[in-house]
């Protein structure tokens, strides 16, 4: 039985950028944020569901989803979130389970899920290995300010609108410390495979 794989972090703590040294390393990846685009791709029935529920408005005159129309439609409204969460979520779980189990079948390939919110999902006991990358608030905010020119309190809303550091702490079986350089980081990514890695 392969163990099931999967890495998370808050926003801006270095999910891609660890997700890409797994990947140098050999690690095949099946990213979340990508299937969550694709279960709602034009022609899928979970495009079908977000019209039936949302209507129309929420296409683009070429058919695809408006996603940032949608994503200001459900950031200020809970229950809107919900029945979101509700299409999307269960198509997301059901394509990454299906990947995960053709790669695994295939081959020896070491599969790593990237599911940002795999905490607030309640779905890190599903996994064997759970890989948190760890910065410390501050550390965060500065980046999501530098690479998404958001002020300090946009900033801190995104990091509020997530699972606390502490509750992701308490998920993570091996935890990535990444409020250094990335060549500290690189070194923990090492020494990370290495043990994923060793039978
Ligand atoms: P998101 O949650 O927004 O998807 P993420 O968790 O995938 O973000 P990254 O995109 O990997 O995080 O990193 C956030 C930003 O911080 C990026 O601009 C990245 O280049 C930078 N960064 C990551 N790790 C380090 C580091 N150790 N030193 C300096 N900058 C870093």
């Amino acid at each position: 039985m392969t163990q099931r794989i999967v890495l998370t972090g808050g926003i801006a703590s270095g999910k891609s950028t660890v997700a890409d040294l797994l990947a140098e390393r050999g690690a095949v990846l099946v990213d979340a944020d990508l299937l969550a685009r694709e279960v709602v791709a034009p022609g899928t029935d979970g495009l079908a569901a977000v019209v039936d529920r949302f209507g129309a408005g929420v296409l683009r005159p070429d058919g695809t989803l408006d996603r940032a129309g949608l994503g200001a439609l459900v950031f200020a409204d809970a229950a809107a979130r919900a029945d979101l969460n509700a299409i999307v979520h269960p198509r997301v779980r059901a394509l990454a389970e299906a990947r995960r189990a053709a790669l695994a079948a295939d081959s020896d390939a070491v599969v790593v899920e990237v599911i940002p919110l795999v905490v607030e999902t309640g779905r890190a006991g599903d996994y064997d290995v759970v890989i948190v990358v760890d910065a410390d608030p501050a550390t965060q905010v500065a980046r999501l300010r530098a690479r998404n020119r958001l002020s300090d309190a946009e900033a801190r809303a995104r990091l509020a609108a997530q699972a606390s550091r502490a509750e992701r702490l308490a998920a993570a079986t091996h935890v990535l410390p990444n409020a250094g350089t990335r060549a500290e980081l690189a070194e923990r990514v090492d020494a990370l495979w290495c043990e994923l890695t060793s039978p």
